[in-house]
């Protein structure tokens, strides 16, 4: 069960500083100094900035849904199951192969649209709450299957995390899901492909860089150590903390002596965790479950999709009865039917109702059930956990940096945003995406635009050019 893969994470220096203290009895301090020679402002303003905020949003409340320390494939596989045939669960949370990805979504969304077929009568009227990938391709279903359907979607727009933003851009950018994740039954890219959406093959070899810009080899301490942790945790009685697991083992307790680049071996404990860990969960080593975090560990043929991964909406959409800009705040059901309440007081009616609404939407008790879920559902719901990823894409004049590298990630320091793509190389325009996890981005989740550019801008200083020698 592979997922999301480009991500690369967000370093916690809290964390891991924290976990190498517990094990490290005479730490040195590795912190490479910043250069003087850098400054914030030797990076440009972007011409065009875009940032996402996921867990302010409230139709989404986090990014993707992560296996907390306790929580388990059943607990989504609970949440899953229908209630008394009125009440059904789609969306990636529910997914048991590939949760927390498109393609996982959207078999959750069928799964749904078969559990529905399975005990409704011929012409039905189904409600689907939340038009993303899950709700589309349900709703899609079920119409082609000759039921009545209407979709409820909160957004004044189809997609949900899927969230393709076209205008003020060379290329359309994606606010979400960037990568198609190639697994033997996944057929997205020959989806899109077929609606004529450009794909790029991404393979991930960084260009890794310290504080100072200088260009640095991949040490695999930090691979080695996680991977050394995880087989440790794999065979305890009980599951424990990513984090946990790496201090028990012994893998957590790498030397912090500072080599000529100023890294230590813990320093690349810390870039495996920032760059890996915590991009592809969107939480921290301490809340991730050691025994299923790898569930959503990445793979090495993931494609980036250039040319609209909405595309795939707008095809299944076409021609379904929807309403936007519709928020549920009550889904009652009895033996008659469900009946639905708006935010603005109207209610609707349906046989039966497949509500799609991201777990985070569900955790904060957005949605009042009548009766209540049952335990099982609820104890999935607080089980599991929603991890925080945002992106920022900026748009330069021209480039300021001048390696021609696709993935750019930092080490030896707790950057904000660990991880870029520069689309330079891939599209010709000189744009970079950043990416920023778990605690870091609930931070800054909570600054303005302008404090939340400057943190970007600074992440990117080791990728300055370095002017020629006069
Ligand atoms: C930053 C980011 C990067 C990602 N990267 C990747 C990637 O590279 N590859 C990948 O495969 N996946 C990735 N994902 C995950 C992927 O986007 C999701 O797994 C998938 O899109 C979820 O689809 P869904 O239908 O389950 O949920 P959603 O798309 O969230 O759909 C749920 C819908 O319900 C609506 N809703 C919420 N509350 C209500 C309400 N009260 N009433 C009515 N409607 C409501 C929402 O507005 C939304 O439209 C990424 C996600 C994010 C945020």
């Amino acid at each position: 069960m592979k997922r999301r893969t480009f991500l690369l994470g967000t370093a916690s220096g809290f964390s891991v500083l924290a976990l190498a203290a517990c094990v490290s009895p005479a730490p040195v301090p590795t912190t490479s100094p910043a250069p003087t020679t850098l400054t914030p402002s030797l990076v440009p303003q972007p011409l065009t900035v875009s940032r996402t905020n996921w867990s302010a949003d409230p139709f989404s409340r986090g990014s993707f849904s992560y296996a907390s320390v306790g929580a388990t494939p059943e607990h989504r596989a609970a949440l899953g199951q229908a209630v008394d045939a009125r009440v059904f669960f789609a969306g990636e949370a529910t997914a048991a192969d590939e949760p927390g990805t498109v393609q996982g979504a959207r078999a959750s969304g069928l799964l749904a649209a078969s559990q529905v077929r399975d005990v409704a009568a011929p012409g039905e009227r189904i409600t689907i709450v939340g038009a993303g990938i899950a709700g589309i391709t349900a709703a899609r279903q079920l119409v082609n299957g000759g039921f009545n359907v209407v979709v409820i979607e909160a957004r004044d727009r189809i997609g949900g995390r899927i969230d393709t933003v076209s205008d003020e851009w060379p290329f359309p950018i994606e606010r979400g899901p960037s990568f198609v994740h190639n697994t033997s039954d996944n057929f997205l890219d020959d989806e899109l492909t077929a609606l004529g959406v450009k794909l790029l093959p991404f393979v991930r070899t960084p260009e890794v860089r310290t504080r100072a810009g200088a260009i640095v080899e991949v040490s695999p301490l930090g691979t080695q150590a996680v991977a050394g942790a995880l087989s440790w945790a794999a065979n305890q009685q009980q599951d424990v903390s990513v984090e946990r697991a790496l201090v028990d083992s012994g893998e957590a307790s790498l030397s912090k002596t500072p080599n000529a680049d100023g890294l230590s071996d813990a320093d690349w404990l810390q870039y495996e965790i920032a760059t890996k860990l915590k991009v592809e969960t969107g939480a921290t080593p301490s809340q991730q479950s050691a025994w299923y975090t790898t569930d959503i560990a990445s793979t090495d043929d993931d494609q980036l999709v250039v040319g609209g991964y909405s595309t795939l909406l707008a095809r299944d959409a076409e021609g379904l009865e929807m309403l936007l800009s519709s928020v549920v705040n009550r889904v009652a059901h009895d033996d008659g039917g469900v009946s639905l309440r708006l935010g603005t007081g109207e209610s609707l009616s349906a046989d039966r109702v497949i509500v799609t609404v991201p777990l985070g939407v569900l955790k904060n008790a957005a949605i009042e059930f009548s009766p209540a879920l049952p335990f099982a559902h609820r104890g999935a719901i607080g089980a599991l956990g929603m991890g925080v990823v945002d992106k920022v894409w900026l748009r330069f004049d021209v480039p300021f940096w001048d390696t021609s590298a696709r993935l750019w990630t930092i080490v030896g320091e707790d950057a904000d945003f660990p991880v870029w793509i520069n689309m330079m190389p891939l599209t010709g325009d000189p744009v970079l995406m950043g990416l920023v996890a778990a605690e870091n981005a609930t931070r800054l989740s909570e600054l303005d635009d302008d404090d939340f550019l400057a943190a970007a801008l600074t992440a990117l200083e080791p990728f300055l050019a370095v002017p020629d020698p006069q």
